[in-house]
């Protein structure tokens, strides 16, 4: 448990763990409302660094740095939920961090995290623990195949998975991984893979964006799009699920749960993200308020938003040389172009975003007349 929770006053400073593009949307949204933001990052250059009233570039184990870090921020907060611990820890003995980082105990761990959803009574795959080599066997022979075989910690993006097929010999899938412990999901067969991004506020107040349906290309998002086609009910039954889960960790912030929705409108969790996440970005150009100042609002104390979305709302990354086409995006009518700062371009990196609102809800997403193969 942190410190109080603190109310900011404008003019107060925001400590974010972390500097990549959500640090740097956290520390935009914070600058419009008069607040700083004091970014740890292990980088010297990285996007969050760029837009920051102050830096701190040291290692997560560097205890002095934390230290002074500490001293100079009225709270601290993350942007990405691979933080350390011990660093989390050290923090929240002196200051507010929020969300509380016994949060992140949770939602490091797959199989904590899919442990706590199942104990909401919130359907999930069915899964179990594989600690060993040995435990791949029975594991397999409970769940079925196809099974889906992820680490416990540290897999995003696809990392750390192996999917087992009838005729996948198990031991090449274990060597896949890694050979570390881990979890054995069944294969989910969904028709859409959605998203809820809700905010919490210290008041324990709740606010959810609309459902998105987010389309993934090698495992990474590709495009998000608003309002998802699922149904009222199933729309309803997502955002009480993401909601149960903010109250039940007693979440200050934003969080993100990823769903499949099953043929019958059925929705499974298959993952939480205790931070703002890519699936929210189109809120930033799409809504009355954004997750980013969503979440600077929840940290510093503030009212939360109720979301309000301008229209049907299409966000799509821009994946490694994707960002080279940024001059043709900043041409197309209606486009808002967002760029990270990132200069080493690498094959599936994040560079930067597209959104485009359609105030005429029925239309349909098309593309604007003279555009390429390359989705202008
Ligand atoms: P994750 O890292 O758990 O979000 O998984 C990355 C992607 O892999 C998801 O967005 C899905 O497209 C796919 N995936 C993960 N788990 C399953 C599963 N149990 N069944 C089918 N597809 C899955």
């Amino acid at each position: 448990m942190s410190a109080a929770q603190p109310v900011l006053a404008p003019g107060a400073t925001i400590g974010i763990l972390g500097s990549g593009q959500l640090g740097r949307m956290l520390a935009l949204a914070a600058a419009r409302l008069g607040l700083k933001c004091h970014i740890f990052s292990a980088a010297a250059e990285a996007p969050a660094v760029d837009v920051a009233h102050r830096t701190t570039i040291a290692d997560y184990s560097d205890t002095e740095a934390l230290a002074r870090f500490a001293a100079d921020v009225d709270v601290a907060t993350y942007e990405f939920e691979n933080v350390p611990a011990a660093a989390a820890t050290f923090l929240a003995e002196r200051i507010a961090v929020l969300p509380d980082p016994n949060v992140l105990a949770t939602t490091q761990d797959r199989l904590a995290e899919k442990n706590f959803v199942a104990a909401l009574g919130i359907p999930t795959a069915p899964f179990a623990a594989v600690g060993e080599a040995a435990a791949l066997a029975p594991a397999l022979a409970n769940i079925g195949r196809p099974a889906v075989l992820k680490t416990r910690r540290f897999g995003y993006d696809g990392k750390g998975q192996a999917a087992i097929g009838d005729g996948t010999d198990p031991a090449t899938a274990w060597r896949e991984v890694g050979g570390q412990a881990c979890i054995l999901e069944a294969f989910v067969p969904f028709v859409y893979e959605v998203s809820v991004i809700a905010a919490r506020g210290q008041d324990g107040v709740v606010e959810c964006f609309d459902v998105t349906q987010n389309e993934h290309q090698d495992h990474i998002l590709k495009i998000s799009r608003v309002p998802a086609s699922i149904s009222a009910h199933t729309a309803q039954e997502a955002l009480r699920i993401a909601e149960t889960i903010a109250q039940k960790f007693g979440y200050v912030g934003v969080l993100a749960v990823e769903l499949f929705v099953m043929r019958d409108g059925s929705v499974l969790v298959n993952e939480i993200a205790p931070r703002v996440h890519n699936s929210g970005h189109w809120t930033i150009d799409g809504a009355s308020v954004s997750q980013f100042e969503q979440h600077i609002r929840a940290v510093a104390g503030w009212p939360l938003a109720k979301p309000l979305r301008h229209g049907r709302v299409e966000m799509i990354n821009l994946i490694g040389s994707e960002i080279e086409d940024y001059r043709k995006w900043l041409t197309v009518p209606g486009a808002v172009v967002h760029l990270y700062g990132k200069t080493e371009v690498r094959p599936g990196r994040k560079m930067g975003h597209v959104t485009r609102v359609f105030a005429d809800e029925s239309r349909s997403f098309g593309r604007p007349r003279g555009a390429g193969s390359a989705r202008f």
